[in-house]
């Protein structure tokens, strides 16, 4: 029979899985003898059992009732117990974290009778009263189904009629008033009552946070940050502790380093008679945690010897949520800490200077999104101006969008291509998918734990909270600044998440301090922690990895640059981009000539320039290889549209004119090339099998660079590279041209010139011959976008812009197949290829040259493949070189213990 139920002093921080991340870290917790009130955790194994059917799992009530009395035994007192009630917290806690996204129920245990003891025990009538009206608002609201609208209107109600200005001015009369009208309205709503049982109102409570997983928010969430829909939650049930007694209590969140920097040293926020979801809710601001050690050092003594302890023990930022009551310090959650990029690079380099982990180690723990995060621009310091307003640094980085005070404006204007900038005065769950839609962030109110800003590190976005400063009015959709400026919607803004500053307009950016140091070698001071700590990650990387980093790229700029980004190598020259600008006067006549003799003159006169374009990158790249792809793509391409020239023919004829006659010819050969697919029409090697001399042409110009390079005393490494071949027959026909064009400029040049020539393995013919088609490739070149296009039969074009996000939503693949490699399929190719061409050759040169080369996963996916190097666009080359390393590290399984 399966176990469904753990107590916390039963499981451990391995066990995530099933017990979900938060049941699995208080379980550590307990077991770290940290003082965390008694409680258990039911599986995601019951969750996903109750999914699939409905019911509750077959015993699970049984074990719950059992670790309930052992609960009860711990605390000394029981569930409903008149005198003296034992409440319990009822929360969500997936493998994942999912803040926010599904439900809680608290102060389950009390009702008509147990109010009344919880009045007597805790010598406050008021605090009794409103923790039951509290119960009765969640559980009619998540359980029951009763729009929480109702409950706010009638609180909102009382609170007028009595000229409250908030809760804390409802007497205990008020709000047992409350509690009636609240039981009315869930009768009114439901037809049922609200349960008197606590027994029945921990059961529906249960369930209820099982049913969370599939709500709205949560699968929104799950999709966005590719959490597998399957998992299911676990439920935490745990004694409660209260925040609200008094002045001497109080909740609060903390941190054991600065998530947004990395620095050391405790930090986070605290809300003297509070209870958590205050404090992460931004309903009341916060007062830093340091502000504790005032208000009572004791338990500021032993938070600040338990955080030590965490971090030593989790050997990484700990993040922590805590309460106290009546002076004692409760430890209510803890975790592996999420922070920005720039502070994961700072904080693996430190703990790895401190001994806490090893070099691989810290490696492990940076990633190349986290790089790729560090390299976008920042604001321009010289003319960000006078800001309007200042508010936290929540999540760094800088935005420029216009303002908008609700989510639904967001996503309207973001779904038209507008750059938004989300104003609230504090967001909820609610405002995700506006916070997904928008660029950046903006809260009045609430502390760097508030809701927004937990969301929007999580998710890269620039946040600036708490900006109290500013007035912001949802309902005129407009804040006004300090200095009496409105703005209203659709004025555009700048956001500067790194110093939480607001500017008016349009604030210029520039590139960022990595960036900088990535093209210069050089850091600047300012952000010299993490520029620092990025240098030695990727120095790290550079020493484990084993796949080589080269760079597509098509010019000598480029090319310079990507050397400067490390790469060691071109991966991928597409010659396409050279026939472009002017020189596409002369493709053009050499498509429409008439006679070999006026083709023959149209590509003598591209040789020249040609031959200039290869010499200057190989004089970019000197010593190392550049692998030249021969021309790809329909030589229609190259021609004007097919509509355009048929409109100005028309209107030519229209006004009476005669259409020009060269505007004739080319139309009658757009006609003639026009094809249905032309993704699978006449391009790649075919083009070099129809079109004479143009093989020839691209082999002379490469080989005479070849040769001009070595006469001026560099070491050119070019490679010959034919694109879309499907069978060997085809490589062969063309590197016998290549070998014969090559012989001739070694004779004319006096120069011997002798290049490598392989093999594009981009359709799924090649990928399954590979073992003959490597007796004529020295290398081979996986062009994995054109191989995902023929092997799912998608037209990338038409695809991802007409259904993928319909392919998303469902759940058919959770990331494009042209982002992340598709490994069942595609890499499935790879692999057959990989291994049949090595098969045949055991020296063959293996490397990849689609997207997938700098993307994080697909890295990881080629190392274990077994190729030789990756190639991407320079400015990915570092993230590819920092992957490559991670993916070293797992083989030799450096894996991350914690
Ligand atoms: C590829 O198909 O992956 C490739 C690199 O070639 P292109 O994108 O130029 O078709
Ligand atoms: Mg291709």
């Amino acid at each position: 029979m399966a176990r469904y139920v753990y107590d916390f002093a039963q499981g451990g921080r391995d066990m995530a899985g099933l017990l979900g991340g938060k049941g699995s870290n208080l379980a550590e917790m307990t077991r770290l003898g940290l003082p965390v009130p008694p409680g258990f955790v039911i599986t995601t194994e019951a969750c996903r059992a109750f999914l699939a059917t409905g019911g509750e799992p077959e015993g699970m009530l049984r074990e719950v009732s059992e670790h309930l009395s052992t609960v009860e035994v711990a605390a000394g007192r029981r569930l409903g117990q008149r005198d003296d009630p034992l409440l319990l917290s009822v929360r969500s806690g997936a493998r994942f974290s999912m803040p926010g996204m599904m439900e809680t129920i608290l102060d389950i245990g009390l009702n008509d009778d147990s109010v009344l003891g919880l009045a007597k025990v805790s010598g406050s009538e008021r605090f009794a009263w409103d923790s039951y009206r509290r119960l009765i608002q969640m559980f009619g609201s998540t359980v029951m189904g009763v729009d929480p609208a109702l409950f706010e209107r009638s609180i909102a109600l009382l609170k007028d009629l009595r000229g409250a200005p908030d809760d804390v001015h409802l007497d205990a009369a008020d709000l047992a008033q409350l509690v009636e009208t609240y039981k009315n309205i869930i009768h009114l709503e439901t037809g049922d009552h609200f349960p008197q049982s606590p027994a029945e109102q921990l059961r529906r409570a249960v369930l209820a946070v099982f049913q969370s997983w599939n709500g709205e928010r949560a699968r929104l969430y799950r999709r966005r940050e590719h959490i597998p829909d399957d998992l299911g939650t676990a439920v935490t049930v745990q004694c409660m502790v209260f925040g609200n007694l008094g002045p001497d209590s109080g909740s609060g969140v903390a941190f054991t380093r600065d998530p947004a920097t990395g620095r050391p040293g405790l930090y986070g926020d605290y809300l003297p008679n509070a209870q958590g979801e205050d404090v992460v809710a931004g309903i009341r601001n916060t007062v830093p945690l340091a502000e504790l050690e005032r208000l009572d050092p004791h338990s500021y003594a032993r938070l600040c010897e338990h955080m030590r302890t965490l971090e030593r023990h989790y050997r990484d930022l700990c993040d922590i949520e805590f309460t106290i009551e009546r002076g004692r310090l409760w430890m209510l959650q803890t975790r592996v800490g999420k922070r920005t990029a720039e502070a994961a690079f700072a904080i693996a380099a430190e703990l790895a200077d401190e001994g806490l982990i090893t070099p691989d180690e810290s490696l492990a723990r940076v990633s190349g999104e986290g790089l790729a995060r560090l390299m976008f621009p920042r604001f321009d310091a010289a003319a960000t101006g006078d800001p309007l307003a200042h508010g936290l640094p929540a999540s760094p980085g800088a935005a420029v969008g216009a303002a908008v005070f609700d989510s639904a404006e967001a996503v309207r204007r973001a779904a038209v291509g507008e750059n938004v900038v989300l104003v609230r005065q504090e967001t909820t769950p609610d405002d995700l998918p506006g916070m997904i839609a928008a660029q950046a962030v903006l809260t009045s109110r609430g502390g760097k734990t508030s809701h927004a800003a937990v969301v929007a590190r999580g998710m890269g976005k620039v946040c600036v909270c708490g900006a109290e400063e500013l007035s912001v009015d949802i309902e005129a959709r407009c804040f006004t600044a300090p200095d009496g400026t409105v703005v209203e919607e659709g004025t555009v803004i700048s956001v500067d998440g790194s110093v939480g500053a607001v500017y008016p307009g349009p604030v210029p950016l520039v590139d960022s301090a990595v960036m900088r140091f990535l093209e210069s070698g050089a850091g600047d001071a300012g952000s010299a922690r993490a520029v620092d700590a990025v240098a030695r990650a990727l120095a790290r990387a550079d020493t484990v990895r084993r796949l080589e980093v080269r760079a597509n790229a098509d010019t000598p700029e480029d090319a310079a640059r990507a050397r400067r980004f490390g790469a060691q190598g071109i991966g991928l020259c597409r010659t396409e981009h050279m026939f472009l600008g002017e020189r596409r006067k002369l493709v053009e006549e050499m498509i429409l000539a008439g006679t070999d003799g006026a083709r023959d003159r149209a590509l003598a006169a591209l040789l020249p320039l040609q031959r200039e374009d290869f010499s200057g990158i190989l004089e970019a790249m000197d010593g190392l290889p550049v692998t030249i792809r021969l021309l790809d793509p329909p030589l229609h391409e190259f021609l004007p549209d097919r509509t355009e020239l048929a409109v100005r023919i028309a209107a030519a004829e229209a006004r009476g004119d005669l259409p020009a006659a060269h505007d004739i010819e080319l139309l009658s050969a757009v006609n003639r090339m026009h094809e249905e697919n032309p993704m699978l029409g006449l391009r790649g090697v075919r083009l070099g099998l129809v079109v004479p001399g143009l093989v020839a042409m691209q082999v002379r110009a490469i080989g005479e660079a070849v040769a001009e390079r070595t006469r001026a005393g560099g070491s050119p490494r070019a490679e010959i590279m034919v694109p879309l071949v499907g069978d060997v027959r085809e490589l062969r026909i063309v590197r016998e041209e290549v070998e014969r064009v090559l012989g001739e400029v070694s004779a004319a040049s006096g120069v011997p010139v002798s290049c490598p020539v392989g093999t594009m393995i981009e359709l799924p013919r090649a990928a399954l011959t590979a073992d003959r088609i490597a007796a004529e490739a020295e290398f081979f070149s996986f062009g994995t976008n054109d191989l995902t296009q023929t092997t799912w039969g998608f037209s990338r074009d038409d695809v991802e812009a007409e259904f993928f996000s319909a392919y998303l939503d469902k759940g058919v693949f959770p990331v494009s197949p042209f982002e992340t490699l598709d490994r069942d399929g595609v890499g499935r190719l790879v692999e057959i290829a990989v291994a049949e061409g090595r098969a045949t050759r055991p020296d063959l040169k293996i490397g990849v040259c689609g997207e997938h080369g700098g993307d994080p996963d697909s890295v990881h996916f080629f190392h274990a493949a077994g190729l030789d190097y990756v190639s991407c666009s320079p400015f990915r080359v570092p993230v590819a070189r920092l992957e490559a390393g991670r993916a070293a590290l797992e083989e030799t399984d450096v894996s991350d213990s914690r």
